[in-house]
Parts: C-alpha cells; sequence; structure tokens
C-alpha cells in the first residue's frame, strides 16, 4: 500500500500560525467540547466562517476578523493541548513534515484574563510532547506571538512567559496582527535583545503589507534570526544585500501574500522569488494559515514548479534552508526538551 511518505520529501515548516491551522472539522469538534456556542449550527457553514469558503481573495481587515473565531475555539488549556497535538500529527501524515514551529498569541487565548496564561501554554505544550511522543522523528518547537496593538507592557508579558517556558520548548518570539498607531518597533529593541539573552531566538512579520523601507528599519532597530514574509525586499539591492550580511532567512508564505493582493499574479511570484535565489538571500516556502487558506507545505511548494519558478534542486536548496534555520535547539532524534 502507498501511504503518502512514500516518495515525498521531508519538510520543515517555520511560518504558520496554530489558530488557522488546525482542520475546520478538529476547530468543529474542540468548539462543542468547549460548550461554545457557535453562529451556526450548521458545520458547512461554520467552514465558510473560518475559511476562504469560494472566495479566493480577502481583504486584510477581513483576514484578520476571520482568526477571531479560531482563537476563541483556542481559549483553553484542553483545547490547546488537542490543537497542538493535532496539527503535529496532522502535518507529519499528511505533508511529512519532520520539522516544525507552530506559532501563537496565548494573551489572544486568555479570554482578556479569565484564563489563566501559564495554563493556556501548557497545554499547548503537553500537546506537543504527545505528538513528539507518538510520532518520534519529529521535531517541533513553539513561538509566542506579541501583537501590535498591544500596550508593550503585555507584550513584555508574553516574552517573560516565552523565556519561562524555554526549557519546555517555546523557542522564539515573533510578533504580528495589524499595524496600530501606537506602535513603533524601536520600543521593542530592548525587549527583542532580553529575549535573545535568554536563549531565545527571533523572527518578525515585516516586508508584507508595508515597504521595503519599513523593512529596513525594522532590520536596523530588531536584533533577529529570521524575517516572517519579507518578500518586499525584492525591490531594494541595498536591502537584498543587508538580509544576505545579517544571514537572515525569510519565510515566505505564496497563497497567503496572494490571497490578500500583495502579490498580484503567479508572475508577481516568480518576479520576487527568482530576485531573491538570484540574490543569494535564502528563504524557505511555508503556508501562514494553511486550513483557513485551504493549502498545505506541498501545494505551496508545488507552486513553484507550476509558475515556473524554482528548479527541483533549487526547491530542494530552500529545504534545507528551512532546517538550517530552525528556531530549535535539540538534534534530530531528541525532540523532547524534559
Ligand atoms: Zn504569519
Amino acid at each position: 500500500m502507498e501511504t503518502p511518505k512514500d516518495g515525498a520529501k521531508e519538510l520543515a515548516e517555520l511560518h504558520f500560525h496554530l489558530g488557522q491551522s488546525v482542520e475546520p472539522h478538529i476547530l468543529w469538534s474542540i468548539a462543542h467540547e468547549q460548550g461554545i456556542r457557535l453562529p451556526s449550527k450548521d458545520y458547512w457553514e461554520f467552514y465558510e466562517l473560518i475559511t476562504l469558503g469560494k472566495k479566493t481573495e480577502i481583504s486584510w481587515e477581513d483576514y484578520h476578523e476571520l482568526f477571531k473565531w479560531t482563537e476563541l475555539i483556542q481559549s483553553s488549556p484542553v483545547a490547546m493541548e488537542r490543537a497542538v497535538y493535532e496539527v503535529l500529527s496532522g502535518a507529519y501524515r499528511a505533508n511529512n513534515i519532520t520539522l516544525l514551529e507552530p506559532s501563537f498569541n496565548p494573551m489572544l487565548r486568555n479570554r482578556g484574563g479569565e484564563k489563566d496564561l501559564d495554563q493556556i501554554i501548557l497545554g499547548a505544550l503537553r500537546g506537543m510532547e504527545r505528538g513528539l511522543v507518538e510520532f518520534p522523528n519529529v521535531r517541533a518547537g513553539l513561538i509566542l506571538l506579541l501583537d501590535r496593538r498591544f500596550p508593550i507592557a503585555t507584550n513584555e508579558i508574553i516574552v517573560n512567559k516565552a523565556i519561562k517556558y524555554k526549557s519546555r520548548g517555546v523557542v522564539g518570539i515573533d510578533i504580528a496582527g495589524p499595524m496600530a498607531p501606537d506602535f513603533r518597533y524601536e520600543d521593542y529593541t530592548d525587549l527583542y535583545k532580553k529575549a535573545r539573552s535568554a536563549g531565545l531566538k527571533t523572527t518578525v512579520h515585516t516586508g508584507e503589507d508595508g515597504s521595503a523601507e519599513e523593512m529596513e528599519y525594522v532590520l536596523k532597530v530588531l536584533p533577529l534570526d529570521r524575517v516572517n514574509h519579507g518578500f518586499r525586499a525584492y525591490s531594494s539591492p541595498a536591502l537584498l544585500k543587508t538580509i544576505s550580511e545579517k544571514n537572515l532567512t525569510l519565510c515566505l508564505c505564496p497563497t497567503s501574500s496572494m490571497s490578500v493582493g500583495f502579490i498580484k499574479s503567479g508572475a508577481h511570484l516568480r518576479e520576487i522569488i527568482r530576485t531573491l535565489y538570484d540574490s543569494g538571500v535564502k528563504f524557505c516556502i511555508n503556508t501562514d494559515n494553511p486550513s483557513m487558506l485551504k493549502t498545505n507545505l506541498s501545494k505551496e511548494i508545488e507552486l513553484m514548479r507550476k509558475h515556473e519558478i524554482l528548479s527541483e534542486s533549487e526547491i530542494d536548496q530552500t529545504i534545507r534552508w528551512a532546517f538550517e534555520a530552525t528556531f530549535i535547539p535539540t538534534e534530530p532524534g531528541k525532540n523532547l526538551y524534559l
């Protein structure tokens, strides 16, 4: 019998959000387990609510609006345990992903302080450990997200939790969320330095909705190991040089950036990715929000073939870059943090 593993490349995924990575039928099941009153009693209406449904494009605002339901459903320790476990298990079974770093914001899952933040994070860690025991050749680590809409004091609490749970499998921090009027990257320099001196790795969402100039500034003020998206750099030779000099890896998400219209077409995607590759910039392919976008890592890599962007050996190179850019400190075969 043929399995999905036969002939499949071993893959690593470094940029995807837990909220939009759990399969809709599992979220449906978790919601019912939690007794959450959903806006519809019909599964397919729920499916339309939390995915792009029949749409292929969505506005930047509506895109973030979709996250609310998935975050609410994951707002308990038990829900987080199951969500992380199912994502790890599904990634390995369906796409032969043997290294994964799901990200989530614990503060968007504590129902405004009603739930204990430590319990939410520990739920996620338990789910990860359960998955790692069942699939011993998978490696995983969790990334905690800060949010641009939060005051810095709130984001600092998340960084402190990331440091607290480093030995259990939290491997890094990231900043995401729509741009907010009071948010300034330079306010986060010290927090990023604090996380790095505690042994965590750092990434940030930039160079997607913003400009290359903004991305250049972000790279100047934040100490970084990777960048999420960052494709806007393709228009700036100086920025491409900076990315290479800093040895950063860009974690691109083709379908995600195309669905919100930042990447206009297959030809535009080709222009971006060829420019990055030919400039010697390291990058890897990711999904961002696979369940919501109805994609997976294999499908995203397939886009490189479909639009004749990368050769097979170049695809293999981007997969190697993904493994090399991991935040997970453990060696293959030693996946637990105990
Ligand atoms: Zn993202």
